[in-house]
């Protein structure tokens, strides 16, 4: 199926321009304006008094590991300081307390470890800036942020905001609405608003801006992969909860050898960026690399936004689902894919990463979280096995369809719920106590436990005479 272009407003509802009310007091009152020479400002006002507030929104960037903020954000308010304190970027102005900052920034648009990137540049000159990089808290002083829990947020750090983008004469996509050059919303809203003038286009499965400038078999290749995708994820797992997604496509351009692709799903909007000399000419593992990507992503419009887990702790089930998931669906949708390299690299992944009585569970904390991704696989590949003898033909689809429909109605899957599904798929209670201690407190040889959870529930494998575990065809 082809996308089909429309006028943009037989999709998105015109934002109506009402006359504002008074605003109600909040904590941080932040407005982010666009000036002349491509620079931003974010004028920050805090109506509560704290000496020093930290950015929810602070990690590494992937490329060099370092602070991004520092790269692009100056502050120009006298006195104050942004700095680097533990895991977070902290304002602080000698222990006063702030009441008014004003930051000039260049939009950010490198990627960053693990997190959204800040803006999405597209190559016509359109940008979607993240919402939640304008995210803080307050802090008792500068210091405290050393002592910071990895994941803090304006909810774990009770903080009310209103996050204003004001771009007189801009068009503006903001949450499935066209808006005419401002955007009230919150700072932890998880969303990007679109600043630019590119046609919408869209199919019955998915609304998109797709960048002009990503070369043109990708361009098909998105057209034609992600409706028949979208369409196989909802018939194996129901309808998604969140209704028609949107998706942002930018082209990173091809100044950088090889392929690279990068993004992430947040309420019923997937945003991707593309990159590398790799996708000027057609290429099939470049072309498997975008659909794969595509099914991840993908899958947590189910796994994550249907069905979230209770803490970042147990995302091994929504990624480590996802990655098979996307496996799955090639195998659906392009049976001349071959899984084994992508499954190999799981499971390498996660013995490589979780090492002897370190807990799966841990791994965010410790600061692995690929280690979530592919141990996540490496479970639910025994899980999927261990219900497909069983079961002829179920596959992790059908372990997912089941956690989804006994979880919908209050939308949270914890890892109790997940151990009793593999439970009932290997009907092996040895086995699941054994796997429930791998996630909560670590076991003595992390190697022996995968091979012996793969022997149990009938994965192909073999351990090579250097201990090695290599998977068979799954
Ligand atoms: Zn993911």
């Amino acid at each position: 199926m082809l996308f089909r272009s429309v006028l943009v407003s037989a999709l998105l509802a015109l934002g109506a321009c009402a006359s504002a009310p008074k605003p109600e007091p909040v904590d941080v009152d932040v407005t982010v304006s666009p000036a002349a020479d491509g620079t931003w400002t974010a004028d920050y006002r805090f109506g509560k008094a704290a000496p020093a507030w930290a950015f929810a929104r602070s990690a590494v960037t992937e490329a060099d590991k370092t602070p991004w903020r520092a790269q692009a954000w100056t502050v120009e308010t006298p006195g104050v300081s942004l700095k680097r304190i533990g895991r977070y970027d902290v304002l602080s102005a000698d222990g006063a307390a702030l009441t008014s900052v004003r930051i000039r920034f260049k939009p950010f648009t490198e990627q960053l470890e693990k997190d959204y990137r800040p803006t999405l540049q597209f190559s016509d000159g359109g940008q979607a800036h993240y919402t939640n990089q304008f995210e803080i808290v307050p802090l008792t002083s500068a210091a405290a942020a050393e002592s910071l829990p990895v994941d803090v947020d304006s909810e774990t750090v009770p903080t009310t905001s209103r996050l204003t983008f004001d771009a007189p004469g801009r068009r503006i996509l903001y949450g499935g609405s066209v808006l005419d050059g401002r955007v009230v919303t919150g700072t932890g809203s998880g969303g990007y608003a679109y600043f630019g003038d590119a046609e919408v286009i869209e199919t019955p499965a998915l609304a998109a801006v797709i960048d002009p400038g990503i070369p043109e078999w990708l361009r098909g290749e998105l057209d034609a992969y992600t409706p028949k995708l979208l369409a196989l994820h909802a018939e194996k797992l129901g309808p998604p909860a969140v209704g028609r997604p949107m998706v942002f496509a930018a082209w990173g351009g091809a100044d950088q050898p090889g392929v690279s692709l990068n993004g992430g799903v947040l309420g019923g909007l997937m945003q991707m960026d593309l990159r590398g000399q790799r996708v000027l000419n057609p290429d099939k593992p470049v072309k498997n690399l975008a659909r794969w990507f595509l099914g991840h992503e993908t899958a947590h419009f189910w796994l994550a936004q249907t069905v979230r887990a209770e803490t970042g702790a147990d995302n091994w089930m929504m990624e480590g689902g996802a990655d098979i998931l996307a496996v799955r669906a090639l195998g659906v949708l392009a049976p001349d894919y071959d899984p084994t390299r992508r499954l190999q690299g799981e499971v390498d992944d996660c013995l490589g990463l979780v090492g002897p009585n370190e807990p799966l569970a841990g791994a965010l904390e410790r600061g692995e979280p690929q280690a979530q991704y592919g141990c996540g696989a490496v479970l639910l590949l025994a899980a999927e096995a261990g219900l497909r003898k069983r079961e002829p033909g179920a596959d992790a689809y059908t372990f997912w369809r089941r956690l989804i429909d006994a979880n919908r109605e209050d939308g949270v899957v914890t890892a109790d719920d997940w151990l009793a599904a593999f439970a009932e798929a290997t009907g092996d209670a040895e086995l699941t106590a054994e796997t429930r201690r791998f996630v909560t407190e670590g076991v003595a040889d992390p190697a022996a436990f995968v091979a012996k959870l793969f022997a149990r529930t009938g994965v192909a494998h073999s351990v090579g005479a250097d201990g090695k575990l290599k998977l068979g065809a799954n």
